[in-house]
């Protein structure tokens, strides 16, 4: 299976079965189910600490998970390495950024690559790999992103000094320049005004429209999310408290009460 090989419209991209990650003796997620269908924004939503990001490293193989199965369009990947779910299309960003300092906004945007490039090459200096003929495509697809992703005017910028907001538009580019076919991006809009979450909103909603990418959309708060994610899983304390359509989730008393009784910190 490659990153662009189709998958039936009825076949889910992403199934979770019974998933349960333990720490030592902290049950941090147990009894998960979720299906995410080709071409949705799915919303994983939760108080601090009610393991979504479990999840997520679950999915990506971070932390595999100690009982359940995962399959990716039908192929098991349960337990399977971070680099090898990342070769079969699954891209993430993280809750904490992960940008390279010292870096340029290119390069960092360019590191996403990797999964399409040939063994060595990141030994080598990236941008003069891409600048070899035979590696044309790999370029346009850098080029498009950076584009898409509006960030020309600071690609020569060290990620270190530039904006929150910005930072985290690069980590987005810099996972969809490895064109998956599921995005995981685990609090893109954190610590962001309302103003550049509706912007996020935006680019995340485009990317799924333009670049046909599925999306795994986590988020502590849930004013903008709701509005872009067509169904949501909504998590506490380790467990799936409720799920389906949007307007019904937010509406449910278990969410209401996990929300209201636990204001258990702000990010
Ligand atoms: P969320 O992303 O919803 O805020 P997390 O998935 O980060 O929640 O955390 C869920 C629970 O699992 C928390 O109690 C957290 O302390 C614990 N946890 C998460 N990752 C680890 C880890 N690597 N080692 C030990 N405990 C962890
Ligand atoms: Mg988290």
């Amino acid at each position: 299976m490659t990153p662009n090989e189709k998958t039936a419209a009825d076949t889910p991209l992403l199934e979770c079965r019974s998933i349960e990650r333990r720490f030592g003796g902290l049950v941090a997620v147990t009894g998960i189910d979720m299906d995410i269908m080709p071409g949705e924004i799915f919303g994983l939503v939760g108080p601090n600490g009610s393991g979504k990001t479990t999840l997520t490293n679950a999915i990506s193989g971070f932390y595999p998970p100690t009982k359940g199965a995962i399959k990716l369009a039908g192929r098991d990947i349960t337990g399977m390495a971070p680099h090898k779910v990342a070769a079969l299309g699954v891209a993430r960003t993280f809750q904490n950024l992960a940008l390279f300092n010292g870096m340029s906004v290119l390069d960092n945007i360019l590191l996403g690559r990797h999964i399409h490039m040939r063994p060595g090459v990141l030994r080598t200096a990236l941008y003069w790999w891409l600048a070899r003929p035979e590696e044309i495509a790999n370029r346009e697809v850098v080029e498009e992103v950076i584009e898409f992703m509006q960030l020309e005017s600071i690609r020569h910028e060290l990620v270190d000094g530039i904006p929150m907001g910005l930072k985290k538009r690069v980590e987005l580019a810099r996972a969809l320049v490895a064109e998956p076919r599921l995005l995981i991006l685990d609090e893109p809009m954190a610590g962001m005004n309302q103003e550049e979450k509706e912007y996020m909103a935006r680019f995340v909603l485009d990317a799924r429209d333009e670049r046909g990418v599925t999306v795994l959309l986590i988020e502590h708060h849930m004013d903008v999310i709701t509005g872009i994610c067509d169904r949501m899983l909504a998590l506490n304390y380790g467990e799936m408290i409720a799920s389906g359509a949007p307007k019904e989730v937010v509406k449910d008393p278990r969410v209401i009460e996990a929300y209201i009784g636990g204001a258990r910190g702000t990010g």
